[in-house]
């Protein structure tokens, strides 16, 4: 399948170094980008699929990098099906486990937690929710997990490890786990603020810094914040990624934004949801906190895109989350939306409106062309120009 995305209004690169890429068309190749700007008329014309985005903005497909994820397309928290499609729909292409601890009875001995994290990992392997990449598996940290148990599970392809709700008597029990996580190659999170399940304790900035795991899991609170004083102490004294999520604090949300900018850190800034929780499903949780630091944080909208794709690209170590020859061709098409009083979707997001999203791209793949069904309708018109394979693309009529 070759994709061509044609008479583009701006390319936002997801590299918050570089954020606007020049030029007004993509061409995908199977699964990968090969050039983001320019193209030949016979290039376009060879394509199966020609999208002319009618002026529409183009931004990497949005990675949720921390997502309640259980098994299927199901939130036992909310008791919903199809939550991870519907997140396709705000722009969604990559939702990443905040660790299996929503599945009904997890279980909590060393065995336990090591093949809860493994089922989830093989599970999503290649199971897509609307097309949706879902990166499953993060063995929850419980005492008792030694370092083999790490190598073991590295060697099974789990990549991910939480710390944060296992039965340890203070937190600082994680400090040596964190550790050997890392040592076995895994990319190491935990919870970060007040409790939030009955039972684990606060995890604040003095905890962070002795544990230094790569993630601090919802900086801002997850829903609690920790003490203000912390964020400034976490960003200069650690190289940890300082993820703020939409389910969490706004106001130290962006205290954490321009703490972060101020110190130069801004490339561990990353965006996520955290949910389905008790706040809810928010498929347009991603667009909600991008509007929210462009409009009230002082981060530009297309740094704050850069946050919200590339930035969890390089922590998670994905091949995806920019518009690059190469990565992986997850392309969401966005707007202004219909109705509003700015005229494109970086003016939008600046102005304090969510984005309307347009087309999703995932893989190589139109899963829609049309109208999200979750987010406004778009100011530009989009259209599929040419399609040479048997599919509707108007994904947006159910
Ligand atoms: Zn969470």
């Amino acid at each position: 399948m070759k994709i061509a995305v044609t008479n583009l209004g701006a390319i936002v690169s997801g590299d918050w170094r570089n954020p606007i890429a020049a030029g007004d068309t993509i061409l995908t190749e199977g699964g990968s980008i090969v050039s983001v700007g320019t193209a030949s008329a016979a290039a376009v014309e060879a394509a199966d699929v020609v999208i002319d985005a009618g002026g529409m903005t183009a931004i990497p497909g949005l990675i949720d990098s921390h997502v309640h994820i259980t098994f299927g397309d199901y939130t036992p928290r909310q008791r919903t099906v199809g939550y991870l499609e519907s997140y396709l729909h705000g722009g969604v292409t990559t939702s990443i486990s905040a660790s299996e601890v929503h599945v009904p009875g997890r279980p909590r001995d060393v065995q336990g937690v090591k093949a809860l994290a493994v089922a989830a990992q093989r599970c999503f392997a290649s199971y897509r929710p609307g097309g949706m990449r879902v990166i499953a598996g993060s063995v929850i940290l419980e005492p008792g997990l030694r370092k083999e148990d790490f190598v073991e599970l590295a060697g099974a392809g789990v990549t991910l490890a939480k710390a944060g709700f296992g039965a340890v008597k203070t937190a600082y029990d994680y400090v040596p786990m964190v550790a050997d996580a890392k040592a076995a190659g895994l990319i190491t999170t935990c919870h970060t603020g007040g409790s939030s399940i009955p039972g684990s304790g606060a995890i604040t900035g003095d905890h962070l810094l002795k544990m230094h795991p790569h993630v601090s899991f919802h900086i801002n609170g997850g829903p609690t914040a920790m003490p203000d004083a912390d964020f400034e102490r976490v960003i200069k004294e650690s190289t940890m990624a300082l993820q703020v999520c939409t389910a969490g604090n706004l106001r130290t949300t962006l205290l954490c934004g321009r703490l972060a900018m101020q110190h130069g850190a801004f490339d561990r800034f990353i965006i996520a949801t955290d949910t389905p929780t008790g706040s809810g499903i928010m498929p347009l949780g991603m667009l909600y906190t991008i509007a929210h630091l462009a409009s009230l944080g002082d981060v530009a909208p297309e740094l704050a895109v850069a946050a919200a794709t590339g930035s969890n690209a390089r922590v998670y170590r994905l091949n995806s989350g920019f518009l690059a020859p190469g990565k992986i061709a997850d392309i969401v098409l966005v707007d202004a939306p219909d109705g509003g009083t700015q005229s494109d979707a970086l003016s939008a997001m600046r102005h304090g409106d969510i984005a309307a999203v347009g087309a999703v791209v995932t893989r190589g793949e139109a899963r829609f062309v049309g109208r999200s069904r979750n987010t406004p309708g778009t100011t530009r018109k989009i259209r599929v120009a040419q399609c040479n394979v048997p599919r509707d693309l108007t994904g947006a009529r159910h």
